[in-house]
């Protein structure tokens, strides 16, 4: 395999929605290949991390927000401001003439673009914003310049729902190089069996309303066979004690788990 065919995970912030908590951040995950940069959800600080990381924002192709709680999307505002911000002190272009922004509710994509309209030069950008909606189905594909990524909504319960009315809460399947990688956002275990994919190469599920026990039997009852399987979205159980939780997904799962932290990368 070569190095431009793989897909790195950035771990940008691996908390889920508690009181700020030191060394660690409310939830945002990017996905970067050679090609792309893709966003999914937008906790706090996630662009600062992400730029001190060394990723380059300017790759920026999409922006997946789960839900509008705010461990998901209080970074957002903060991050289409920095990729402006990038624009202008470097004199550097995005890589896509459009940035589209996938949120649950549009009136929280509307009221952050209304936060960013009074911000420095009225947030004038030499590209445009897109908000989208987020509902069941393909959101996104990129053509072969994109390494032929998709990215699939799939609703759970984590939100409220009523007959009739449209889903709010999502996970994400996404779909490049030949791989496939699962994003839980929030979600109820029972949702798993239809969310999760049989066959994936990374499966990334949130354990702050969850136990890591009760996630692995789950995930064995209902036949899931990830390759990896990455923990994302702590609760204070995990966060107050990182070295017992290391220790119990190799109890649960063995080879192949793994408890996130911030600033952690991995390569799919
Ligand atoms: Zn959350």
């Amino acid at each position: 395999m070569k190095p431009e065919d793989k897909i790195k995970v950035h771990i940008l912030g691996s908390c889920s929605g508690t009181e700020p908590y030191e060394g660690r951040h409310h939830t945002s995950v990017a996905l970067e290949t050679e090609k792309g940069l893709y966003w999914l959800d937008a906790g706090e600080c996630c662009s600062y991390t992400a730029y001190l990381m060394g990723l380059d924002l300017l790759k920026t192709k999409g922006i997946f927000i789960s839900h509008c709680h705010m461990d998901h999307v209080g970074g957002l505002g903060k991050l289409l401001w920095d990729i402006r911000k990038l624009t202008v002190v470097e004199s550097r272009k995005l890589l896509a003439d459009n940035l589209p922004v996938y949120v649950p509710y549009e009136e929280s994509y509307q009221a952050v673009m209304q936060l960013l309209a009074h911000t420095e030069d009225d947030f004038k950008c030499p590209y445009t914003h897109e908000g989208r909606g987020v509902q069941d189905g393909i959101l996104y594909a990129g053509g072969d310049d994109e390494d032929g990524i998709t990215v699939e909504a799939v609703h759970n319960h984590h939100l409220k729902h009523e007959e009739g009315t449209p889903w709010r809460s999502f996970s994400f399947r996404i779909r490049m190089l030949g791989k496939t990688i699962f994003y839980s956002g929030d979600t109820e275990r029972e949702d798993l069996e239809h969310t999760v994919p049989d066959d994936c190469d990374l499966l990334m599920i949130e354990t702050g309303h969850h136990q890591i026990e009760q996630i692995c039997n789950c995930l064995k009852a209902y036949g899931k066979k990830p390759k990896q399987l990455l923990f994302i979205h702590h609760g204070v159980k995990i966060l107050n004690n990182p070295n017992w939780a290391e220790e119990e997904v190799k109890r649960q799962w063995g080879t192949g788990g793994m408890i996130s932290h911030d600033r952690m990368t991995l390569t799919v």
